[in-house]
């Protein structure tokens, strides 16, 4: 029966950051666990999005049953447009996940063919040789599975993301009872959450930061402004019970916040206490104690919410001295630069910013320390063990920690990057042949216009439509623009080809110079970001292509 070999074929998530996904293969039958994105560094500007390669199940389309979602974060969820896009396959996640899975769908106008499938924990499910159990888990985002599958050839545990928080704000436990019960039986693989691995000891509960928001209820005299993910349902809950207790009106500001405040309210997942929610344009007349302001951004993002409310230029909030904002975040790494800018924005309103790491904590992590990770090697005590989800640095890290299993019963571990291989049949397992992969650099659109059409930006599209880099200069002094902006273009045309669309090119780069504040034009990320998505919209009206944009800011 199982003369068929397994094979674990990673193409996102293992060696780096971000666009976690995984495809399981058996005989001819291949499922996808996971098609996330990864936000690009600051050097990829002029993309919005990456995403992995999925050449390897494009030449395998014929094969693919479906993919299997373990969470709604960005990093398992975010690609998943451009995957349906090129294979249109059944997709299978808890109702929480399909509805911000939906929202993406719609935004690209793909939700009538897609066809998704909501699975609670505890069912099962079989995709031709995968028998595959939900379990529940928790991690910072509600509605968490990991997956137990049965293949001809023993179990794979896949444990998506997760933390072991024994007081859940919504009371829904890890299952650790059947991760026990498929530990006794015995996993012939783990593949397990590698991100805090460096972390000693256990993550806090997402209850620990409680009294810290509770003491900013306290002791804020005017307005709170309180930033978190959009998708940390559980921190989201703490604020608006607070908000309730203290008697302040809370507000969601900013297009991630209140789209997913409405689909966590909708599906049971958020309760918003009577008569507390205010309208967006209702906040400025509200007594300023009587107000919490709930807004998306904490990475400091140019065009967020927060980074609006920061430099004045956000249509409902203002801040005013006195007024107090806390960061409930990490800072991912790569983005200090941008967020420390946006506090420094809102200090000089004379406004209190809280962030960074107190006690107290005003943040918790979603992913387990390494008594956790520990806790679930010993659970399931597999024959052999992949570690997934970071770095390889932490991966490494990841196989030390469980080497005790080897009195145990593990066999090997083996430490991949995406695109390698490892193969498992009657004699073991070991490396197999690698896989095409790859960072495809998205461009999703202009930031708050609907999104029509798909424009993959590899090096294909970017041979066709080419790049343009618009170069103003600026004087140090003055803070002015030192005559007309310079474009420079490769690729796209040319100043000679079309001389009158490059020439208003460069007034509209100007205009929006111009027209910023002097607050936005002294932050480079801000003025670039916003150079771009002008100068992209009005090129793409008069051309048709979208090229590259790598706007250049220069002091002289
Ligand atoms: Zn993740
Ligand atoms: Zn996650």
């Amino acid at each position: 029966m199982a003369d068929q070999k397994l094979q674990i074929i990673p193409l996102g998530g293992l060696g780096e950051f971000g666009m976690n996904c995984m495809a399981l293969r058996y005989g001819d039958d291949i499922m996808v666990i996971d098609a996330g994105m990864m936000f690009p560094d600051a050097e990829l500007l002029g993309v919005d999005i990456v995403t992995p390669d999925f050449t390897f199940l494009e030449q395998n389309a014929a094969h693919v049953r479906a993919l299997i979602l373990t969470h709604g974060h960005e990093d398992h969820i975010g690609a998943v447009p451009f995957l349906l896009s090129q294979l249109n396959i059944p997709i299978y996640g808890t109702a929480f996940t399909l509805a911000l899975v939906e929202r993406r769908l719609e935004e690209h106008g793909m939700l009538d063919e897609a066809r998704l499938n909501i699975v609670k924990p505890s069912e099962k499910l079989t995709l031709g040789p995968f028998a595959i159990e939900f379990i529940h888990v928790t991690h910072s985002i509600v509605s968490c599975v990991a997956l137990a599958i049965t293949t001809p050839l023993g179990v794979i545990l896949h444990t998506g993301d997760y933390k072991v928080d024994p007081t859940p704000t919504d009371n829904e436990l890890f299952d650790l009872h059947t991760l026990a019960e498929y530990g006794k039986r015995g996993v012939l693989l783990l593949m397990s959450d590698s991100t805090n691995v460096d972390r000693p000891g256990y993550t806090e509960s997402e209850r620990a930061v409680r009294p810290r928001l509770e003491d900013l209820f306290v002791r804020s005299p005017r307005r709170l402004v309180i930033s978190c993910f959009s998708s940390s349902i559980h921190r989201l809950q703490q604020i608006l019970d607070l908000a309730q207790e203290y008697g302040r009106k809370a507000v969601f500001l900013g297009r991630s916040m209140m789209s997913t405040t409405e689909i966590a309210h909708d599906l049971g997942l958020l309760t918003i206490p009577n008569g507390i929610l205010l309208r967006p344009q209702d906040v400025m007349q509200v007594a300023p104690s009587k107000l919490v302001a709930i807004v998306s951004g904490t990475q400091g993002e140019p065009l967020s919410a927060l980074s609006r409310v920061a430099v004045d230029k956000h249509k409902s909030l203002s801040i005013e001295a006195g007024d107090t904002v806390a960061l409930s975040s990490r800072m991912i790494p790569g983005n200090e630069k941008a967020i420390y800018r946006m506090i420094n924005h809102v200090a000089k309103r004379g406004a209190d910013v809280i962030y960074g790491s107190m006690n107290p904590p005003i943040h918790v992590s979603g992913h387990g320390s390494a008594e956790e990770l520990r806790l679930v090697l010993n659970l399931v005590r597999p024959r052999f063990f992949v570690p997934i989800h970071a770095e390889y640095r932490q991966l490494a890290a990841h196989a030390r920690l469980a080497q005790h299993l080897s009195h145990l019963g593990l066999e090997n571990t083996f430490v991949l990057e995406s695109g390698e291989t490892l193969l498992i049949d009657g004699e073991g397992a070991r490396k197999g042949e690698s896989v095409t992969v790859g960072h495809v650099c998205i461009d999703s659109g202009t930031i708050g216009e609907v999104v029509e059409d798909m424009v993959i930006r590899d090096r294909r599209h970017l041979s066709e439509d080419g790049f343009v880099l618009p170069i103003i200069a600026i004087n140090k002094n003055t803070g002015r623009s030192e005559g007309l902006p310079e474009i420079v273009s490769r690729g796209f045309m040319s100043m000679e080809e079309s001389p009158e669309v490059m020439q208003n090119a460069r007034q509209v780069v100007l205009k929006t110079f111009e027209s910023s504040t002097s607050e936005e034009r002294g932050d480079r990320g801000v003025m670039q970001e916003k150079i771009r998505v002008d100068l992209r919209r009005y090129l793409t009206k008069q051309t048709s292509r979208r090229p590259l944009i790598m706007p250049v800011i220069l002091e002289v």
